[in-house]
């Protein structure tokens, strides 16, 4: 069955072959996918669906390969002149040079197709023109909403990290990884971060020329400074830095502090120590060398009269877009229908950003999430809310909740907020025994929500409703928020 995997020919096509393909689709990564006239599928980068492309082939497996756009030969319709010099270089943002209107049709189609594909859920586009409810009922269909896009789909970020390295000539430069490497592409202003983190860069740079402080080398070991950390509350204005450093403590630290602390916004100045050789950017704990460790946000919901202030350290997990968090926060609180009575459950509740959202429409919110340090945050946030109905659990959902379960802890609604590989099937069992009446299901894969929802869907539950966001624009993830409710009997 399997080709000799040490031939470079597949089918027809080597390496360094050129071949001009029509671009018909999108892969997980953004790249375009087409198919040569004998069948053979090629994904290119920077291109786009509809694009004919002149590609030359770099790389070949048995069934499909990997190209290099070498000239368009005619462009699609989609395709946009991407805004940031280093789209191409850097592995951040994977669909800039498409249109944020294809941009956002792409991830609603996702979400669309995998629910088909993976989870045997046929959705239906509600369109202003789509006729009465009742209409699309009889089809027997789950209504799904077109996705929620962003007006203004720059500068969402609240949070960056940037590597610092050195040009070649003794200058510190701060940017980005080139795409799968550990090269280091300058750029002091991604358009997707905040403008704040343009002076913060300078300042940090500057003073590590005048005062000496080299940058980390990753082959030699030695340097200092090995990324910046910049965090701003979009409510309150308040940034944090943080730097982290290849030794125990910040030498010539004063000059820093001089020149950040001045700064607008500026609350705190922190680092934290990395001298291993590693991949993983931050190690060890924060420490503050100036002004506070932690900045503080504000989300709210003015439909439902919900406001929280969460108080965040440069370590904590916070949503990266508050603008469509606050979004997808009020459609939970929507979607839980809370009447006051309920007890609700928060799994994967991280810092209890959801938690402490729904704790003011619920008689009593537990939240679960695997990070110890997380739920020392999410407990610190309720108190500094004067919320006194949420507690927090830290452990793995899928055996926290069990075990909570056995002990008799119900739950009237489910919140679940997984990473991407989704609920642990254990997990899922366990919410079926507890037999809640409402489950909210906010994901950032819909493979794995498909496959969740699957699962759901054929033990009890009716999926009701599917909201897709643009939480991450221009790059290729996307958000969803479900409704499932209880399949009514007879
Ligand atoms: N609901 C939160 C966080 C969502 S991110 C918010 O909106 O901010 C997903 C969270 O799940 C992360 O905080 C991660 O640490 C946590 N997590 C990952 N695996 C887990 C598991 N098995 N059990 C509980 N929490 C887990």
């Amino acid at each position: 069955m399997s080709s000799n995997k040490f031939s470079n020919r597949t089918n027809n096509w080597k390496k360094n072959d050129t071949v001009s393909i029509r671009i018909t689709d999108v892969g997980q990564n953004g790249e375009g996918i087409g198919r040569t006239e004998d069948g053979y599928t090629i994904f290119t980068k920077n291109t786009v669906p509809g694009d004919l492309a002149e590609i030359r082939i770099v790389k070949t497996q048995k069934t499909y390969g990997f190209g290099r756009l070498m000239r368009l030969l005619e462009a699609s319709k989609d395709r946009t002149e991407p805004f940031c010099p280093i789209a191409g270089q850097c592995g951040g943002c994977q669909l800039q040079h498409m249109t944020y209107e294809a941009e956002l049709q792409l991830k609603e189609n996702k979400v669309r197709n995998d629910l088909e594909r993976i989870g045997g859920i046929v959705t239906e586009r509600r369109t202003a023109d789509a006729g009465s409810e009742d209409q699309a009922d009889r089809t027997g269909n789950v209504r799904m909403e077109p996705i929620v896009g962003m007006d203004v789909n720059r500068r969402y970020r609240n949070k960056a990290q940037f590597p610092i390295g050195e040009d070649g000539q003794g200058n510190p430069v701060a940017g980005f990884y080139a795409g799968h490497s550990h090269r280091i592409i300058p750029c002091e202003d991604c358009q997707l971060g905040v403008e704040e983190n343009r002076e913060i860069l300078r300042a940090v740079l500057d003073w590590m020329k005048e005062q000496r402080v080299a940058a980390y080398n990753e082959e030699t070991g030695k340097g200092i400074v090995r990324h910046v950390l910049i965090r701003k509350g979009f409510a309150t204005g308040e940034i944090i830095v943080c730097l982290i450093i290849n030794a125990r403590e910040l030498p010539r630290k004063d000059a820093l502090i001089d020149r950040l602390s001045v700064l607008k916004g500026m609350v705190g100045i922190t680092i934290s120590s990395n001298t291993k050789k590693t991949n993983v950017i931050m190690n060890a704990p924060v420490r503050t060398i100036w002004g506070r460790g932690e900045i503080e946000d504000i989300l709210r919901s003015e439909a439902f009269g919900v406001q929280v202030r969460y108080s965040i350290s440069p370590a904590s997990f916070y949503q990266v877009n508050p603008v469509q968090t606050e979004k997808i926060y009020q459609k939970v609180l929507e979607l839980a229908d809370l009447s006051g009575t309920e007890t609700v459950m928060d799994l994967y509740c991280g810092i209890g950003t959801i938690s402490l959202f729904l704790a003011a429409k619920a008689a009593k919110v537990i939240g679960v999430e695997i990070v110890p340090e997380a739920i020392e945050d999410a407990k610190k946030n309720a108190a500094m809310n004067g919320i006194e109905n949420a507690e927090f659990y830290v452990g793995k959902a899928e055996e926290v909740v069990p075990a909570l379960y056995a002990k008799g802890a119900k739950a009237d609604v489910v919140v679940v907020d997984p990473p991407r590989k989704g609920c642990d099937q254990k997990l899922l069992d366990t919410i079926l025994q507890m037999d809640p009446g409402r489950l909210v299901y906010v994901s950032c894969d819909p493979a794995t929500l498909a496959r969740d929802l699957k699962f759901l869907t054929a033990n009890g539950y009716e999926l009701k409703y599917v909201q897709p966001y643009d939480q991450f624009c221009h790059t290729v993830h996307v958000e969803t928020c479900c409704l499932l409710e209880k399949t009514v009997v007879g």
